[in-house]
């Protein structure tokens, strides 16, 4: 059977091996520091569920395996420059944006960009980690260190944000789910609904601009697109070359999860469109310990991820999928009472986008 190494042992890579156990495919996570190195054969499959890592024994060694997909597309998306590079060149939407190389000033980038700005930094950055506002309001200034390690982003002024996750096979099939709708606090994922019928007009659209990166970095697997809506259109904010936690409500509410997707076209076999089964939620649980009392909630479909407890880490997430949309809004208020006041605002917003 098929063998498929993952580079990084997060949560991502024990939800794809999760996934490959029905398939019998065994899919392998591996720590980039491990001492002992992977015993890789030539059939076996290589992927990574993060888009950037330093130079280990291990990563050297997946490296240099010929079966590492999408090997030359991680280092592209994970610069922010080249990936801003790529949207520009396919005429995709993105927010206007330049590099802050050494000669860039507070100055130029306003008068480029405008009054409010976001720094994000060029690599490494997630959650809303690597990210520095710059408003001539507070006359704020760049951060020491950041000249050459940035790119200065247009603030955008979005409706909301919404996400797709697309997969395509090793012939160049591909499958979409439907947009996802994503509240985000203070830079991190809190709660993604979908589908939601009232911006369901932009599928279209979604898939066409996702279609063509697809196509454009012939990829193999599953690639995340996060954007802006903004009225009826949408700009591209970024994109991730794995799976994706915007994309975690397909365990519940997909006949084929993004991660049976990823594993399904890593190993070769194909990828079908999937049955979306109801309207799904997914709730992370961000820098909150362990609650026994979550698994006595009827629906809740809880995954903990055994990491170690940090304030603002995602350690968890639950989801929840039924077509009786009022049941779902009961569960979350049930589950509302078991997690800090911090949630209030994340489970409301759940409960005013379900559609009924
Ligand atoms: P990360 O890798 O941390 O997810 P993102 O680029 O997605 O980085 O930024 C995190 C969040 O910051 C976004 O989901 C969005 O809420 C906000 N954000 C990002 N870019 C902009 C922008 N240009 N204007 C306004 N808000 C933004
Ligand atoms: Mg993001």
């Amino acid at each position: 059977m098929s063998k498929i190494w993952v580079l990084g042992d997060g949560q991502l890579g024990a939800m794809l091996r999760h996934a490959g156990m029905p398939l019998d495919v065994e899919v392998c996570p591996i720590d980039i520091n491990a001492d002992v190195l992977p015993e890789l054969s030539p059939e076996d499959k290589v992927t990574a569920e993060r888009e950037q890592w330093p130079s280990t024994p291990v990563t050297q060694a997946l490296e240099q395996h010929p079966n590492f997909l999408n090997r030359l597309v991680f280092p592209k998306l994970a610069d922010r420059v080249t990936q801003k590079q790529l949207l520009d060149d396919l005429d995709l939407s993105t927010a206007p944006w330049m590099v802050v190389s050494d000669g860039v000033d507070e100055a130029s980038i306003h008068q480029q960009l405008g009054d409010n700005v976001l720094l994000k930094r060029r690599s490494g950055g997630y959650d809303g980690r690597g990210q520095h506002w710059l408003r001539s309001c507070n006359n704020d200034k760049i951060p020491a260190d950041w000249h050459n390690h940035a790119i200065a982003e247009q603030a955008i002024n979005f409706d909301e944000e919404v996400s797709l996750i697309g997969a395509r096979d090793i012939k160049g099939n591909v499958v979409f789910f439907p947009i996802t709708l994503n509240l985000n606090t203070d830079g991190i994922l809190m709660a993604t609904v979908a589908p939601v019928d009232r911006i369901a007009h932009l599928q279209a659209e979604a898939e066409r601009m996702l279609g063509k990166l697809l196509e454009s970095l012939d990829y193999v697997g599953v690639l995340a697109m996060e954007a802006f809506r903004l009225g009826d259109s949408l700009m591209i904010n970024e994109l991730a070359p794995r799976v994706h936690n915007t994309g975690h409500w397909t365990q519940a509410g997909s006949s084929i999860s993004q991660f049976e997707y990823h594993v399904r076209a890593v190993a070769g076999y194909p990828t079908i469109p999937a049955q979306i089964k109801a309207p799904s939620v997914m709730i992370n649980l961000i820098g909150t310990p362990w609650d026994e009392r979550w698994l006595a909630i009827e629906g809740a479909e809880v995954y903990w991820y055994g990491k170690d407890h940090r304030p603002g880490r995602k350690l968890g997430h639950i989801n929840f999928c039924s077509s009786d949309t009022a049941q779902i809004s009961s569960q979350l208020d049930q589950l509302k009472d078991l997690l800090p006041e911090q949630y209030q605002p994340a489970i409301q917003w759940v409960q005013t986008n379900l559609t009924p």
